[in-house]
C-alpha cells in the first residue's frame, strides 16, 4: 500500500465548549515508510561525509551521526501518518489554532496563540 491523503473531522474542547474542524493527513503505505527510511539513512550517511570534512570537530560528529542514524531511521520508519493541514478555531475566543503536532496520535494538545488556552483536539 503506498500513501493516501485522507481528511478527518475533529471536535476542539477547551473549557466545557467545543468547535469542530478538519485534519488533512498522508497515511504512508509500509512501502512509503520504508522509502522515508532508507531517504533518512541516506541523509545521515551525507551528513556523516559531510562532517568528515571537518577537521577536529570529526572526531565527535562522526561517532555522533553513526549513532543517532539508526535511532532516526527507526523513528522515521515508525511514523504512520503526518499532518498535513489542520483548520479549527480555539472553542473560546474562535480564532484559528495552530496545530503544531506531526503525526495524528489523539488526543492532540495544542496552545491558543491568541488567548493562551490549551486546546485538546480528538477525532470528531
Ligand atoms: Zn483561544
Amino acid at each position: 500500500m503506498t500513501s493516501e491523503v485522507q481528511d478527518h473531522a475533529i471536535v476542539a474542547r477547551c473549557g466545557g465548549e467545543s468547535a469542530k474542524g478538519s485534519l488533512r493527513v498522508i497515511r504512508f503505505g509500509e512501502e512509503a515508510r520504508l522509502k522515508r527510511a532508507l531517504k533518512a539513512a541516506g541523509a545521515c550517511l551525507l551528513i556523516g561525509c559531510v562532517c568528515l570534512c571537518i577537521p577536529g570537530a570529526h572526531f565527535v560528529l562522526v561517532p555522533l551521526t553513526i549513532l543517532l542514524a539508526p535511532i532516526v531511521v527507526y523513528r522515521v520508519h515508525a511514523q504512520r501518518t503526518k499532518i498535513l493541514r489542520a483548520e479549527v478555531a480555539c472553542p473560546k475566543c474562535h480564532n484559528p489554532v495552530a496545530v503544531l503536532s506531526s503525526q495524528e496520535l489523539y488526543p492532540l494538545f495544542e496552545n491558543c496563540g491568541s488567548c493562551h488556552r490549551e486546546v485538546k483536539i480528538e477525532p470528531g
